[in-house]
């Protein structure tokens, strides 16, 4: 016969377990699948009439495909900063006019001290893995492995970087020359390879994810970055794709993004994780269109790549969860910024005190079908901001072209000028005269933004000295 104390011993030890369980199990998994350079108009639930996009559409079908939802930057490096730490890249020196992104010379990374999700959900229990394009610094101490992610597989920057080839991406491209882009893929904080085979990249990112989710044990949550380095020219897809789609080479590589979303979707069925998953489908920023049939489409929205028209931000947004998110389209506004406090907050998190966030807990609009808490867009285009959303009203107090000679073309405007971009999504005409409360307003909200930036030492402008 036991003890009194051990009596007491077992039934504490009891119900520590019945406690302790259910909320191990009570966090979700979440994976990311962020492209690069994929445009709004891109999947056939977006609207594109020639790419199939089986899986994409059933995740949109399946969860909430939101109409108005932007990344946080025009190009990489600034929008990955965003969707990781849920702040403006302004707040951690990751944006910069002289150097829009990061280059194979950058001696500058995202700093320690801002907080990855990955490092606040390690923080609760999380398994963490990121696979692909990273682009917040390929030094040690700024790759995955130093932001809270236990592995890596992928290549650390942009895939027409390192470039040795002579020739443009995108004959490049049809030609096949991958060895034109000396570009490493590492695994954790070694390459293994050099240059990394970019026709079997997307495949070899879906295999590893699979291999991931394959590994997860129950109870134990997870966390699977998944960040393709297509749709970025120059493209690559791999042979079963090749030539196949409607769409022509462009189509071939969403196509395989595609199937890639279908193999993750599928191992999470598998693996019976299905309904303790949350998956999300986004783009960094919008098509790069100077690359014309190898850029890919912003569908009615004005521009893309590189700038602050919508086509520049606006993307694809998906998320799906079954049996917790309310399948629905969402024409609410939503963002990048948004995911980090949305997720930490379905883990149990509450956001780190001491540094101001940019970001909205979305869990009203995904769980519960309200309206989403982000009545606000502010658009950078790398350390100034260009324009402001507010509601269906954008005003733009500056606008210039993204690439190309249009760059040069910069403007300030005073007044600003004012689109309403629910009738007037192509932001074509000027309602600035009209409306002169609205933009007001929008101006006194875009000041209080400006006042509560702190300069910070910038990440991109370090560079290496160029040897002579
Ligand atoms: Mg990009």
């Amino acid at each position: 016969m036991k003890s009194p104390t051990a009596r007491f011993l077992t039934s504490l030890l009891a119900l520590l377990a019945s406690h302790a369980l259910p909320a191990a199990t009570q966090k979700p998994n979440f994976v990311i699948i962020f492209c690069d350079d994929m445009g709004y108009g891109d999947a056939a639930c977006y609207g594109h009439e020639k790419i199939k996009t089986p899986h994409l559409d059933r995740m949109a079908a399946e969860g909430q495909r939101w109409t108005d939802f932007y990344a946080a930057a025009p190009v990489c490096t600034p929008s990955r900063t965003a969707i990781l730490t849920g702040r403006l890249p302004i707040r951690s020196g990751m944006c910069s006019a002289r150097n829009r992104v990061l280059f194979p010379d950058s001696l500058g990374g995202l700093p320690a001290s801002e907080i990855t999700l990955a490092r606040a959900l390690k923080e609760r229990g999380y398994d963490t893995m990121a696979i692909g394009k990273w682009h917040l610094g390929h030094l040690p101490q700024y790759l995955p492995t130093a932001h809270g992610f236990d592995h890596y597989f992928g290549i650390p920057y942009s895939n027409d970087m390192d470039k040795v080839g002579k020739g443009d991406n995108i004959e490049l491209a049809e030609a096949g020359d991958y060895e034109a882009y000396n570009v490493p893929l590492m695994r954790d904080t070694e390459i293994v390879a050099r240059p990394a085979n970019q026709h079997t990249i997307t495949r070899r990112y879906a295999e590893e994810a699979v291999t991931f989710l394959r590994a997860r044990q129950p109870g134990k949550p997870f966390f699977l970055y998944l960040a393709h380095n297509m749709p970025h020219v120059p493209l690559f897809r791999d042979k079963p794709f090749a030539g196949k789609s409607a769409g022509g080479f462009y189509g071939d590589v969403i196509e395989e993004i595609d199937w890639s979303v279908g193999q993750v979707l599928g191992a999470l069925k598998d693996k019976g994780m299905d309904e303790d998953t949350l998956v999300f489908f986004s783009s960094d920023n919008g098509p790069w269109l100077i690359f014309k049939h190898h850029g890919g489409s912003a569908g009615p929205l004005r521009d893309g790549k590189g700038c602050t028209y919508d086509g520049g931000m606006r993307v694809p947004g998906i998320f799906r969860w079954p049996g917790k998110i309310q399948p629905a389209v969402v024409h609410h506004i939503g963002s990048t910024l948004d995911i980090f406090p949305t997720f930490f907050a379905l883990a149990g998190g509450s956001l780190p005190a001491g540094r101001p966030y940019d970001g909205f807990d979305l869990r009203p609009a995904l769980i519960e079908g309200k309206p989403s808490p982000r009545q606000d867009m502010p658009f950078y285009r790398d350390d100034t901001l260009y324009a402001w959303r507010h509601g269906d009203f954008k005003a733009r107090f500056t606008t210039q072209g993204a690439y190309g000679a249009d760059a040069r073309n910069r403007t300030d405007h005073d007044p600003p000028l004012l689109h309403n971009l629910r009738d007037d999504v192509a932001e074509q005409t000027d309602l600035s005269a009209k409306y002169p409360d609205i933009l007001a307003k929008i101006r006194a909200l875009a000041d209080a933004h400006r006042a509560s930036v702190t300069p910070v030492e910038n990440q991109l402008d370090k560079r290496q000295k160029k040897s002579k």
